[in-house]
Order: C-alpha cells, then structure tokens, then sequence
C-alpha cells in the first residue's frame, strides 16, 4: 500500500476512461444511460452517485481509513445528514464548545426535530461519562451518540478521540468526530476509534477559500448504508466541478499544512512575546504540550490559533488595522484570516454561554496561511502599534473627563 502524500497525490482510481488523462474527468452528465431496461448500470442518476463524486469519496475514505465516503454540498449539509441517522427522542451528547453554525443546526433544528441535545465539556471525561450514561432508573436512557471536535473552534482545545471514543462504546453511542481543524494529515480518528468522521472541507481540504464542501467517512458497512440513505434522499450532494476542486485542494494538503503550522509556531511565539497579549491560545507552542498532541494520536497542532489582548485595548482597534491578514470568517486557506469570534465566527452563541466556555470579548483568531511568517508579524506589529495609541488616547480623554466631573478644573 502507498504512503500517506502518495494517497493524497493519487487516490484510488476510479477507471472509468481509457484517455489517460491524468486527472479524473469531470462530469457533468445528470443521467446515465441503460444499456437495455433491465440493466444495472453503476451509475443511472448524478445525485444517486457519479463518478467525479466516487473518486473524491474513494480519496477521503482512504486517507480517514474508513469503510466509505460520502461528499455534501456543504460542511452542514454533511453534519445534517449524519445527525438525521438518529430518531426523535434520541439523545446526543455534544462538546460544549462546537462551531458555531452546528450548534445552531442542533439547538434550533434538530432539537425542533426531536433530538435531545446536552452540552458537556468533552475534556472532562468523568462529566462525559455521566452525561452518555444518563439515568436508565429515571427514565433517561444511555446517550446515542457523542458528537464532538478534535480540536475545538476558537480555543483550540485538544479533545482525546480515543479516551471519548472509549466513553461513548461502553454505553454503545456512536463516537462522531468533526476533524476540519486538523484533517486526516494530522490525525485519523476512525483509526482512535471514531465511527463516523466529518470534514467542513471548505476548509484545509479545499484549501482556497473557493468551494463549500463537506465530507462524512464512516467505519463499517450498516453505517455506511444510513449515511448513503441520507445523503441521496436529503440531497444534500456536492455538485461534480466542486468535487474536482476538492480532489485537487487535497493533493497539497500536506505542503500547506506545513507551512500554515510553521507559521502559526512563529506567529504564536511572536504573540506570547507582546506586552498587549494577554494570552495565546495554541497547542503547537512548546510547554503548550507537543507531547499532550502526540498521546492524542495527533501529529501536529494545525493553523489556527486564538489569543487575547490585555483589559483596556480594543481588539477591534487591532483587527481593523491588518493589511496582511484579511478581515474574515473561515479558516484553512492558503491566505491568513483574521476575526473576532464573538462579533463574527461565534455570534449564535447566547453571550453567556459564550463567555462560560472562554470565548471573550477580547479573543482574537487567527488561521494562519501559507505567506511568508515575517510579514504576518509586521502586519500584527503594526496594528499593535494603532491599537496601543487609541488605547492611550482613550486613557487621555478619560483622565480629563475625571478630572472635569471630580471639579479638578473648578
Ligand atoms: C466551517 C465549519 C463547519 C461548517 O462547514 P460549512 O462548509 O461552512 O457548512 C463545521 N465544522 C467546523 C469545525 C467548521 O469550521
């Protein structure tokens, strides 16, 4: 079997032309002919299956080493049809710090739909345990499912697959695993024990900031089976072309990962140094626990980092002032991205829960991408320096106004 930069490079054919072309085709046809009407045809209609859509599935399931893939038309049109496996009345238990957009889907859809939804601090293993138990002598049966990411989104906290995995499995929930934030180049949860992997692949996947993707990889065929229900008859489905742009965004998966962790390293080390830093959200840094990634099966810490500035500066005086770093949403790109999550990626949190999971108002994330690290940090540099000079000028007018409304001038 190849290697792992091989895989991305080749994935597994799809031998379905005879040109030699060297990249899969594209192909844009909705209907398959039958060569007679009793036939079977491997593929009769697009959204049912394809074959620009079977190499990309073919590639992640591959790379995720899992059973099957299957590729949606969005991050949450994925995470959507995997939730939908499950009935009203069943129970999820859910990392309490998940993106944004998912815990809209599961509090204002999906508990509307019937699923009962309970927030837990996947860290704390004991809480969990509890949680995915229930309480069967009071009528709350063991949990479905434990849904949860691998690095959570925006404080980069690492989560233990295999440790939660092993949670949910005793009590026979499914452990389902949103790996956006480090992709199969960093970590492989089917083989930590997940059942059921999920990628926003509009994300490292794709890698450009120019398609919207999702992919789902489950271990075992009767999974399998549900997801293929799910995805076909919710159709949901990503659209040929996208699929291509896909497939091509994972051949340099590997290339772009390095240099968006190089760059996230330096621009860390660089932020723990500045007097306006409060606080440096990374698991990259060292003493940060290089060796807490690796006893988690992951390879490396990815390209998103979050800090804080320090009480008194505005971040927006910060954000507002990058040059370098685009102001924006998103993550996983060649380009650097900058936001604050409580105005922008985190706002359908309720501020309170937002600010019990540790997302301040003054937290800052960045992605890093694959630019040169020297002119992210001039770019930050320079934007400090703005910060810090309206932070003085608003010290300055709130001295003068104390000093007016103590009598100081009387
Ligand atoms: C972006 C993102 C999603 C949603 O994906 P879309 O492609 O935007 O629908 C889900 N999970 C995580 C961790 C994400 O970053």
């Amino acid at each position: 079997m190849t290697r792992f930069n091989t895989q991305l490079v080749h994935g597994l054919p799809v031998d379905d032309n005879n040109t030699g072309a060297v990249n899969p085709p594209i192909y844009n046809s909705t209907t398959y002919a039958f060569e007679r009407v009793d036939a079977m045809p491997r593929y009769d209609y697009a959204r049912s299956g394809n074959p620009t859509r079977d190499f990309l599935e073919r590639q992640i399931a591959q790379l995720e080493q899992g059973t099957r893939g299957f590729a949606f038309a969005s991050g949450l049109a994925a995470i959507h049809a995997v939730l939908s496996i499950f009935k009203p009345g069943d129970r999820i238990v859910v990392g309490d710090n998940i993106y944004g957009g998912t815990y809209s889907q599961l509090n204002e859809f999906f508990t509307r739909w019937g699923l009962k939804v309970e927030s837990i601090d996947t860290q704390d293993l004991e809480a969990l345990t509890a949680a995915v138990q229930g309480d069967p002598a009071n009528g709350i049966a063991p949990a479905q499912a434990v849904y949860f990411e691998t690095i959570t989104n925006p404080l980069l906290k690492v989560n233990d697959v295999r440790g939660i995995s092993a949670v949910a499995h005793r009590y026979g929930a499914l452990s389902i695993v949103d790996n956006t934030f480090v992709t199969p180049y960093l970590q492989q949860p089917l083989a930590l024990g997940a059942d059921i992997v999920i990628h926003s692949s509009t994300k490292y996947l794709a890698g450009h900031s120019d398609v919207n993707a999702g992919l789902v990889v489950v271990s075992g065929e009767e999974l399998a089976n549900r997801i293929y229900f799910a995805q076909n008859r919710l159709g949901g489905v990503l659209a040929p072309a996208e699929c291509d742009a896909v497939r091509r965004g994972i051949q340099t998966l590997a290339l772009r990962m390095d240099r968006q962790q190089e760059n996230a390293l330096a621009v860390g080390r660089y932020l723990l140094a500045h007097p306006l830093v409060k606080s440096v959200h990374y698991p990259g840094l060292p003493g940060a626990g290089d060796q807490r990634l690796a006893s988690k099966g992951l390879k490396g810490a990815g390209g998103v980092l979050s800090f804080e500035v320090v009480p008194g500066v505005d971040p927006a005086d910060v954000l507002n002032n990058l040059h370098v770093f685009r102001l924006a949403v998103s993550l996983g790109a060649v380009e650097s991205l900058a936001e604050l999550p409580c105005r922008m990626t985190h706002f359908e949190l309720p501020r309170e829960e937002r600010l019990k999971v540790g997302i301040t108002d003054e937290l800052v994330r960045l992605s890093l991408g694959i630019e040169d690290a020297a002119d992210l940090i001039e770019d930050l540099g320079q934007a400090f320096e703005i910060a810090y000079e309206e932070y003085i000028k608003r010290h300055a007018e709130a001295d003068v106004f104390s000093q007016l409304t103590s009598g100081a001038f009387a």
